[in-house]
């Protein structure tokens, strides 16, 4: 079977990209190339950014009423079509089905909040500010947006934007992960579908070469990013300098707080499911968990009980719950941090590596991985690794283990373990990850508030989603009038 090549959607037509490179995508469960991702250049990019620019005047003159209706739409579309979206997820990027449902689910509920933009867009006004003058602040759409987006989610992370940048009446431009370009294809065939009057929403694929003719591109004001630290950093001070207003979303060391009075038996029960899901590739993933006081020993048998029982396999299997990695690539590098964290002293307590599975010898598989006696001097205790592997930490109390996470450079999301109310009190009060869990693994992201990581983990000040998106997306301006 050839592989397909895949094609742009520029002012409302798919074209042929003449790139002349290209990225072979993979199936990671069985190694197949399944397509072929052209690497589009600055004009392919170019042609893209121009018809958003010029679909943009009438769009932002199109009531806002009107312009939610294909919004309405889209999100039938995607109901219909939830099925088809989630296997071409698994598909492409590993995860397994339900995982993959999950995160069409997340997306969908995005469109659903951006259809709030009648009441969420609205700006405020005050009467006689001084004798017979009135003074309101209205919200108003800016011009083209542009999302840049990673291969962890193939179908929800642009949909953490374009839906509210359309809404606000912005055109747009989506550039989806090379590695993983099917799910926006279906997405925007939906979109097509639709009725979005032609170059609203423009889709075009590439790497670093169309990254950095968008966030340097005259026509385009604002950029939303999700991606790795170092890109995140680079993105947002491009873009920044070229007069953008960004919002870039880095990569993750997420630290998950262990107390002894917790519920051990669903403690463990959600630090697997933070962990492994996703194989670990979840910028929301438990990564390190410090167990406080005497709290080490419960975590660590049971993390070994629940690890044990984690089966390993192709994502579209019944009763598979880790999926493979991304690329053959990607699983080197996160067995390098393994061999790593051994060179540095840590115990691996369970190694992943060299897991086999029957019938999908191609594929991209590391089992679950366990490393005891970490400490936040290892590689394997401060770099992201994103990949299904946990790392244990001790501490004598609640304040040593905040110190520990205080510390690491990256602060996306954590999470505390407890049955006391003032510790988790002190937990939220003093934990400066921007997603803080208590008793839950995973603090996902919800569409209507906002999302984005602290420190390392983001650049920029706007989040994502929520009513932030209403910030993000508009300018504000006051108009004082006198009659
Ligand atoms: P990545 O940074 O390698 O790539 C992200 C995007 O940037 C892709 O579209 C890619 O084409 C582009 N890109 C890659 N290198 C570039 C370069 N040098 N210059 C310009 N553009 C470049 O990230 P990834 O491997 O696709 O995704 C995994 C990372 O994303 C992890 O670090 C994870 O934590 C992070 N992530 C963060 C969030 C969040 O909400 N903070 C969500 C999902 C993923």
């Amino acid at each position: 079977m050839t592989a397909e090549r895949l094609q742009n959607h520029i002012d409302g037509a798919w074209t042929d990209s003449d790139a002349a490179e290209v990225y072979e995508v993979t199936n990671p469960a069985s190694g197949e190339v399944i397509g072929l991702t052209p690497l589009c250049g600055a004009e392919e990019v170019d042609a893209a950014v121009r018809s958003a620019a010029r679909a943009y005047p009438a769009w932002r003159r199109t009531p806002i009423q009107e312009r939610i209706q294909p919004l309405f739409r889209l999100k039938a579309l995607l109901e219909e079509h939830a099925e088809e979206l989630a296997a071409v997820v698994t598909r492409e990027n590993g995860k397994t089905l339900p995982e993959a449902r999950g995160s069409v689910r997340r997306g969908i509920q995005m469109i659903e909040a951006a259809c709030g933009a009648p009441s969420l867009m609205m700006g405020q006004a005050l009467e006689d500010i001084a004798a017979g003058i009135d003074c309101e602040s209205v919200r108003q759409p800016l011009g083209v947006f542009a999302c840049i987006a990673p291969f962890n989610f193939p179908a929800m992370v642009p949909m953490w934007f374009f839906p509210f940048a359309v809404a606000c009446g912005n055109t747009f431009v989506c550039k989806p992960s090379e590695q993983v370009p099917f799910s926006q294809k279906l997405v925007w065939r939906l979109i097509d579908e639709a009725g979005f009057p032609p170059g609203v929403l423009n889709l075009v694929h590439g790497g670093r070469e169309a990254v950095d003719t968008l966030i340097e591109h005259p026509l385009v004001r604002g950029v939303s990013f999700v991606g790795s630290s170092p890109v995140a950093e680079h993105v947002y001070k491009t873009a920044a300098a070229h007069g953008k207003r960004v919002q870039a979303l880095g990569g993750a060391k997420n630290f998950v707080i262990v107390m002894p009075d917790a519920d051990m038996d669903a403690t463990v029960a959600s630090i697997t499911d933070s962990a492994f899901g996703c194989a670990g590739e979840r910028c929301l993933a438990a990564s390190i968990v410090v167990c406080v006081g005497d709290s080490h020993a419960e975590v660590r048998a049971g993390l070994v009980r629940a690890m044990g029982e984690i089966e390993v396999g192709d994502g579209t299997r019944e009763g598979v719950t880790l999926g493979p990695l991304i690329s053959a690539a990607h699983k080197r590098k996160v067995e390098e941090r393994i061999a790593a964290g051994v060179e540095e002293g840590a115990e691996l307590v369970l190694d992943g590596r060299g897991v086999k599975v029957d019938g999908s010898e191609g594929g991209f598989f590391l089992g679950p991985t366990l490393f005891d006696g970490v400490s936040p001097t290892m590689s394997i205790g401060t770099e992201e690794v994103f990949g299904p592997v946990l790392c244990l930490m001790r501490a004598e109390t609640i304040e040593d283990a905040l110190e520990l996470a205080r510390n690491q450079p990256l602060a996306n999301a954590s999470s505390i373990f407890t049955t006391s109310g003032r510790h988790a009190r002190t937990f939220r009060y003093e934990i400066e990850a921007s997603m803080a869990g208590v008793n839950i693994g995973v603090a996902a992201p919800m569409s209507f508030f906002g999302f984005g990581g602290a420190k390392g983990s983001f650049f920029g000040d706007l989040k994502a989603h929520g009513r932030e998106a209403f910030d993000f997306f508009t300018d504000r301006k006051v108009v004082i009038s006198r009659w």
